[in-house]
């Protein structure tokens, strides 16, 4: 009995997961306010839980995450394109 409840959990989708549709509907401002620094799991755990449950979702993120901190999108205070000579 003792696997039992391991896989369990792991077959068990956590309640609060919002699924992928709405993982990806929120996925541009959660990556904008993840990049800003805030605290983006507790304010939207649903969204969060899925990004580590969901391997497909959770490479989306990471790119988006990326792509939004390389560019500073959220406030302009980057330019896309500074000048570095
Ligand atoms: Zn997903």
């Amino acid at each position: 009995m003792n696997g039992w409840s391991a896989l369990d959990r792991f077959l068990r989708t956590d309640p609060r997961d919002v699924g992928c549709g709405e993982a990806m509907e929120m996925l541009h401002i959660y990556a904008e306010l993840a990049a800003a620094g805030a605290p983006v799991d507790e304010r939207c755990p649903g969204v969060a839980v899925h990004l580590l449950a969901c391997g497909p979702c959770g490479e989306d993120f990471e790119g988006l995450l990326a792509a939004v901190r390389g560019q500073g999108s959220l406030t302009g205070t980057r330019a896309p394109r500074p000048h570095r000579l």
